[in-house]
């Protein structure tokens, strides 16, 4: 199944056209997929007016409606997964089968989130008073999304913020708008008008939505550099702010590990979704004692992988996802190269299309632009160390502080090593399993609040305490 071709926004449960567009390219062909809107401040307005407009409703609606809504939009999602799938990789790139597996998450999450319930907290009840703490809707959400996960991340926000009552104006990332606006369009038979409105458009959008008045809050994700300007932004209207922002997560490899069976998984810890990935390894500590092995057998794994469009059978791993990032990545290897690092790097297609090789760097200083940054692309430092002490201590020192593995045969060890670690989400011998019931956010540069979980519902809501008196001499 593929969808049409005609990509419009949604503003009050209608079809939205607009005369000046934006050229979506195939990031693996650089071909032109389709024209999406480009929302003028007016757009955006009428999208904020309809949002506010539909809040009181949305609001007031039971939560076991506003769940049932929810189900109904993980059915719509699930019957459409093959249009999905088949338009998330020609935007983002991605194998057929991880936009699949996206959609498919995308569905489920939808279902879950909607079995969290917001709680009635009683903190008081004695002879003289009652006291209930509440939590009730924001009003309007910005979800601001980037381009690694269109839809899961799209997703991630809205279902929650619907949940609990709030309506939503939806911005996807400008090179992968479709899916989003896909989404939209499908759902306006859905929700009552305006309570789900997406608009799509260039680099000012972002801005306009993050100083617009009509908006509560901002729920967004991308890089820590935007992040800064989104929570400055906010601050002239006193908007609520989620950032879910990089990472620069340390794996840290112990010697007992069985390397035959490991690599495999560490490799696709640093390089699933091109490593365009917040939560991807982006530092692999690997013990002295196993160092050696450890790269050739991710050498080998590295050597073996089918990089090319991902609507290609067999495919493993598509290009970058837009020129920009491209070139970024490109330049860091090739800067790494001049320094004297030590790179392997695999094969991958030249001539058309952002695709660069799957790059290991050969235990890198501490200091190398290659460790220190978040790539947001396939290149992979493997770092050796010696002692716990000392690779705790490596691990930490960074800006970011978003997840981190730990692999191990010695489980205890392991959990006392992630105790230490500054991070938002630890993983003991696996990693990027996520739950919507469990809470995920960054510590240090890499977020502010989180995600999921009733702790990331509740970043959806103001708390209200209402508090009884029993023997008020009124009565
Ligand atoms: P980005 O910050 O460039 O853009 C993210 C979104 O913000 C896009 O929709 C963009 O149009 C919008 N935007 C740009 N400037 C803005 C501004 N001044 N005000 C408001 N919005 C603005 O990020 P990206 O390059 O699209 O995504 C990659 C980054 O996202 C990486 O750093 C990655 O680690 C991070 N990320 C974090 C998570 C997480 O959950 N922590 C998840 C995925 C990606």
């Amino acid at each position: 199944m593929q969808f049409d071709t005609d990509f419009t926004m949604t503003i009050d449960g209608r079809k939205v056209e607009v005369s000046s567009s934006l050229s979506i390219l195939n990031p693996a062909t650089e071909q032109l997929v389709a024209q999406a809107p480009d929302a003028s401040a007016a757009h955006l307005d009428a999208a904020v007016t309809s949002a506010r407009r539909a809040f009181p409703a949305w609001s007031s609606t039971s939560l076991v409606e506003r769940k049932r809504l929810l189900g109904k939009i993980a059915e719509c999602l699930q019957a459409n997964a093959e249009g999905f799938k088949n338009l998330l990789t020609l935007e983002q790139g991605k194998p057929h089968a991880d936009s699949f597996m996206e959609v498919m998450y995308s569905s489920m999450w939808f279902g879950l989130v909607a079995q969290l319930d917001i709680p009635i907290e009683v903190r008081e009840d004695s002879a003289d008073r009652r006291a209930e703490v509440h939590h009730v809707p924001l009003g309007v959400v910005g979800a601001i999304v980037p381009w690694n996960f269109p839809i899961l991340l799209a997703v991630m926000k809205i279902a929650p913020a619907l949940l609990a009552g709030n309506t939503v104006v939806l911005k996807p990332a400008p090179t992968t708008p479709l899916t989003a606006l896909k989404l939209g369009e499908l759902l306006r038979d859905v929700l009552p008008p305006g309570v789900l409105n997406v608009i799509s458009g260039g680099d000012s959008l972002g801005p306009a939505m993050t100083a617009h008045g009509g908006i509560d809050k901002i729920s967004f994700t991308g890089s820590t550099q935007t992040g800064r300007k989104v929570m400055q932004s906010a601050a002239a209207t006193l908007k609520r702010v989620t950032l879910e922002l990089g990472g620069n997560d340390p794996a840290i490899v112990m010697p007992d590990v069985d390397v035959g069976k490991a690599a495999p998984e560490l490799f696709w810890a640093a390089f699933r979704n091109n490593s365009q990935f917040c939560l991807a390894t982006k530092r692999m500590f690997i013990h002295e004692d196993i160092y050696e092995p450890m790269k050739r057998a991710l050498t080998e794994i590295a050597q073996s992988v089918k990089i090319g469009n991902g609507a290609e059978e067999g495919v493993q791993l598509g290009p970058i996802q837009n020129r920009l990032q491209f070139e970024r990545v490109k330049k860091l290897i090739e800067e790494a190269r001049s320094s004297g690092l030590t790179l392997i790097a695999s094969d991958c297609p030249v001539g058309k299309g952002y695709f660069v090789p799957v790059t290991l760097v050969d235990n890198p200083p501490d200091d190398s632009r290659v460790v220190v940054e978040e790539a947001f692309g396939p290149v992979l430092p493997l770092l050796k160390f010696k002692t716990v002490d000392e690779v705790v201590e490596r691990a930490n020192a960074s800006e970011y502080g978003l997840g981190a593995s730990i692999w191990s045969a010695n489980v205890e060890q392991a959990y006392a090593i992630g105790q230490r670690l500054h991070c938002g989400t630890v993983w003991i011998n696996e990693i990027h399993y996520q739950s919507p019931f469990v809470p995920f956010g960054g510590h240090k540069q890499s977020g502010i609040g989180a995600e999921n979980g009733v702790e990331g519902l509740l970043e959806y809501t103001n708390a209200q305490t209402i508090y009884i008196r029993k023997t008020s001499s009124i009565l």
